[in-house]
């Protein structure tokens, strides 16, 4: 089973919640948590693996051959990004647009473009006991976050249960990381920032067609429209995660919810359990 943790901002405690679910089933359950919030992978500061494995990430980047090239333009023409231009005499590619889609060469009509790699980022993994960590880190000042999320994500083995920790927003990265789930879990707060982020990514999750529960966090810091949206949108609220200064500190220190305070090893168990008949539910009205 792939379950997703999307928020539709970040700092919402998106990751404590991804980790602290695998922590509580990897006691009983193989778990694979990816982390592909790939700008700023965090997971690993909870769980605290040793990332022993390490692969940069490449995407295609066209190389034009001047001598086989007539300056037709079409390479120019198909490019949905504007990473090429071609001028009188002269093709320019730029590296940092391109998105490795591969159309230029494969439309050029004299076969003047062959490709080669651009490092964007680098996949890591590591593993303890049941629980293993793959998480992608894009290269600094890069902006290309898809491509390393599709390499993290080559890692999923469908025998385990996998856990997806996804970039906060709602944009291609989102997509990116969240399609293929076959559940969504939405952490908010209960604020009008955390309402209107919570109604952008719920848009996007029903566009991909998933079903999806909430988790509030830091419930007591805003009023209860964040319930009643929820109520009204027939959006299962799975979990309340208090506003708590013990919580608080347990994360500013590095120490996973479940491990600080071990009741809610019960509660993350419980959540599993309630995202499983939920997606059993949804199996069938399909
Ligand atoms: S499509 Fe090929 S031949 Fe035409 S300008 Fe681009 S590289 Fe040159
Ligand atoms: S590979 Fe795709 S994105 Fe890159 S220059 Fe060619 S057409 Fe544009």
């Amino acid at each position: 089973m792939i379950i997703s943790v999307a928020s539709g901002k970040g700092g919402t405690g998106k990751t404590l919640v991804a980790a602290s679910l695998a922590l509580s089933l990897s006691d009983n359950y193989r778990v694979q948590l990816l982390d592909c919030d790939v700008e700023e992978p965090n997971a690993n500061i909870l769980l605290h693996l040793a990332m022993n494995q390490s692969q940069p990430v490449y995407i295609p980047i066209p190389k034009v051959d001047e001598a086989k090239c007539t300056y037709c333009g079409k390479c120019a023409e198909v490019c949905a990004y504007n990473a090429i231009a071609v001028l009188k005499g002269k093709v320019l590619v730029f590296p940092e647009l391109c998105h490795g889609c591969g159309s230029c060469s494969y439309l050029c009509p004299e076969s003047a473009i062959t490709e080669e790699g651009r490092e964007v980022g680098i996949v890591e993994r590591g593993d303890s006991g049941n629980l293993e960590l793959i998480h992608g880190r894009l290269a600094i000042g890069e902006a290309m976050a898809p491509p390393v999320i599709r390499e993290v994500k080559k890692y999923i083995d469908p025998a385990n249960i996998v856990i997806i920790d996804v970039p906060p927003g709602t944009s291609c990265p989102v997509v990116e990381a969240v399609k293929g789930s076959g559940f969504c879990l939405l952490v908010t707060e209960p604020t009008p920032f955390g309402l209107n982020d919570l109604s952008l990514a719920v848009e996007v999750v029903r566009k991909l067609g998933m079903p999806c529960g909430g988790v509030i966090n830091r419930v007591g810091i805003g009023g209860e429209e964040v319930e009643k949206y929820c109520h009204r949108e027939e959006i299962p609220v799975l979990l309340r995660i208090p506003l708590d200064r013990n919580i608080a500190m347990l994360y500013s220190k590095g120490i996973p919810l479940v491990e600080g305070v071990p009741r809610w090893r019960e509660e993350f168990l419980r959540l599993f359990q309630d995202i499983k008949d939920i997606s059993a539910v949804s199996r069938v009205a399909k």
